[in-house]
């Protein structure tokens, strides 16, 4: 069985950079934001559920979903969300588990999921790595990187699970305050710690 690692962190804590810099040493990564777009082509069954949940009105003319018409519904309404988590969730977790199967006993499978913690999925993965930054760095590089303004950008990390939530959940935690040469010899280190995992896994007499 592949290696099952999962990797998180707050918005703008640099998870994508790392997923990108683990890919470049050789793991396979499973994109969960573009999961959750995947299982709502037009034609799925998820989009369906929704259609039927929240009426036509999230089906945009083109027959794909509406998402700020579905985001206005379930926007501060938790049992909406929590309807609509139903119905992705499940799929999302299908597909994930679909795509570490296609990739074969012996990857190091990232699953790159920016709820990880929130989907209870860090309870099914070997190795949880956290991505992690001072709220201050995520402020700043949301508001100078991204164009958010800071109050936009503060709303939504409160709208995430905390920083302290999310490394209770790690097994390694990445300090990304530093620069970005920093982070690639950090995760250079944890490559080869994943790698001598997944090959511990392949020995006949191991775990
Ligand atoms: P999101 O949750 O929104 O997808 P993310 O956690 O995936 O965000 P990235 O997109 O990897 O974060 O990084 C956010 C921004 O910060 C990007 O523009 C990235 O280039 C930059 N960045 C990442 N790491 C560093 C660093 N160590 N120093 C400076 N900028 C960085």
């Amino acid at each position: 069985m592949a290696l099952r690692v999962g990797l998180t962190g707050g918005i703008g804590s640099g998870k994508s950079t790392v997923s990108a810099l683990l890919a470049g040493h050789g793991a396979v990564v499973i994109d969960y934001d573009l999961l959750a777009r995947e299982i709502v082509e037009p034609g799925s069954p998820a989009l369906a559920a929704i259609a039927e949940r929240f009426g036509e009105g999230v089906i945009a003319a083109d027959g794909a979903l509406d998402r700020p018409a579905l985001g206005a519904i379930v926007f501060g309404d938790a049992a909406a969300l929590a309807d609509l988590n139903g119905i992705t969730h499940p799929a999302i977790r299908d597909l994930a588990a679909h795509r570490e199967h296609e990739a074969g006993p012996d990857a190091v499978v990232v699953h790159d999921n920016p709820l990880l913690v929130e989907m209870g999925a860090d309870a099914h993965c070997d190795v949880v790595v956290v991505v992690d930054v001072p709220v201050e760095v995520q402020v700043e590089r949301l508001t100078a990187l991204r164009g958010m303004t800071p109050d936009d950008a503060r709303a939504r990390i409160a709208a995430q699970a905390s920083r302290e939530r999310r490394t209770g959940a790690a097994d390694l935690v990445i300090d990304n305050t530093g620069p970005e040469s920093e982070l690639a010899l950090i995760v250079g280190g944890i490559w080869s710690e994943l790698a001598s995992r997944a090959a511990a896994r392949r020995e006949p007499d191991g775990d």
